[in-house]
């Protein structure tokens, strides 16, 4: 029945931003009675941190020095009082800031996964090595010399057939139970490295777990579980026992931030079942997401915030035909802009989509050559999945609706403040 009884457990930064965090952390995993591997993600927010680092690199900016001190005194906060000697990791920083002191290729993405991926590398070295002193079997594995990817570099996606061998080869399993190693990173097969998109660790743990035909899938959060609303947003949200993937599917493509949208094929193609669970509260069951979903008959409500709302007219008034969505389509995908939403009239083509303002202004631009424009920034679009009267009124009685759209189980709406 059981396969190789390997279960895969993912640990993102929130779970690791510590030094308490990381002790927590071990306690969970003293507690794993099968074989398996462990995921890290960087350090609390250091991906965002090395973001900076690499554009001031690339801009020559004198920021680079302080942005490398401040990622070293954070990590420095976690060593310290894990192993009482601050200076056990300093030749990793140092090799960081040697490669800063190359001079950079003119290829800004290639230079990004050079230099992000140290937040991984580190993160699981420090933790591996942590974890050693009561697991001393634990093996630290640097996963890009098994999970190869093509050189989409910052996107890139998983070369499966390459991967399968070397990933089986790596994990064994033969004198040890334990392997932890890099989320969100791999490499090309000439050894570059390659990262996977941002939060693409969950997509690692999946990309093992297939892979490797594991059992199970657990991500470990600061939530307990999925929850049916952010509670930031709506305190009374509460925690979903059990989803089916394409639910799932269909609230990562609205815009719930519960798990990377790529991570649940290579599961549902395996029938491998993803549990996401509470870090804080390893006792609380939390979310299982699988084929089957219990359907949990309560709205779930997903916000996005920082949206733009445009409205186009063809310039002579005359109908929307095919021609204006096709070139209108056409400028969205040349500016890699997701839409969001989209609704049509006889005479006008309205869209939804995220506010980037790097290129907010050459859109408008763009897109007025062609169609009259109306436009209003910094609205938000709601959605609601299984949505009631009760559920709407909830959630936009206090908010100005600029367009409404409501399917069987889906209601959205892009709105602002009332004014
Ligand atoms: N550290 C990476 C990020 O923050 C990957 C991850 O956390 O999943 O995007
Ligand atoms: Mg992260």
């Amino acid at each position: 029945m059981s396969r190789k009884n390997i279960q895969v457990h993912k640990f993102g930064g929130a779970s690791v931003s510590s030094a308490d965090a990381v002790k927590h952390m071990a306690t969970i995993v003293k507690n794993f009675n099968t074989n398996v591997v462990i995921v890290v993600s960087a350090m609390g927010k250091t991906t965002n941190a090395l973001e900076r680092l690499v554009n001031a690199y690339f801009n020559q900016d004198p920021s680079v020095e302080a942005i490398l001190e401040e990622v070293k005194k954070y990590h420095l906060s976690i060593i310290e009082p894990l192993f009482g000697d601050a200076a056990i990791f300093n030749s990793e920083f140092d090799s960081l800031r040697k490669l800063i002191e190359e001079e950079h290729s003119l290829d800004y993405n290639f230079e990004y996964d050079r230099i992000v991926s140290f937040g991984e590398l580190l993160s699981t070295k420090i933790v591996a090595r942590y974890l050693q002193q009561t697991i001393p079997s634990l093996q630290w594995i640097d996963i890009r010399h098994c999970l190869k990817t093509d050189n989409i570099y910052r996107e890139a996606s998983v070369d499966w057939e390459l991967s399968n061998t070397l990933v089986n080869k790596t994990f064994h399993f033969k004198d040890t139970q334990f392997y932890l190693t890099q989320g969100f990173l791999g490499s090309t097969i000439h050894n570059n490295t390659t990262t996977l998109g941002r939060e693409g660790s969950d997509y690692t743990a999946a990309a093992l777990a297939y892979l490797l035909e594991a059992d199970a899938v657990s991500v470990w959060k600061d939530v307990p579980g999925i929850m049916n609303a952010d509670p930031k947003w709506l305190p009374e949200a509460v925690s979903l026992r059990s989803l089916s993937y394409s639910e799932t599917v269909e609230l990562t493509y609205y815009g719930a931030k519960v798990i990377h949208p790529k991570t649940l094929r290579p599961l549902q193609l395996k029938n491998i079942p993803l549990f996401v669970r509470s870090f804080v509260d390893p006792t609380h069951p939390g979310t299982q997401i699988g084929k089957h979903g219990e359907d949990q008959g309560i709205p779930f409500y997903i916000r996005k915030e920082n949206q733009i709302l445009v409205t186009l007219h063809p310039q002579d008034f005359s109908f929307i035909a095919y021609e204006n969505f096709q070139t209108i389509h056409e400028i969205f995908y040349k500016f890699r802009l997701k839409i969001n939403l989209i609704q049509m009239s006889a005479l006008s083509y309205s869209v939804c989509f995220d506010n980037k303002p790097e290129v907010w202004l050459s859109l408008r631009n763009t897109l007025s050559k062609s169609f009259q424009l109306k436009y209003n920034d910094n609205v938000e679009l709601i959605t609601i999945r299984h949505y009631t009267p009760d559920s709407i009124d909830k959630v936009i009685s206090n908010a100005k609706v600029y367009l409404e759209q409501r399917t069987r189980v889906t209601a959205q709406f892009v709105v602002g403040p009332k004014s």
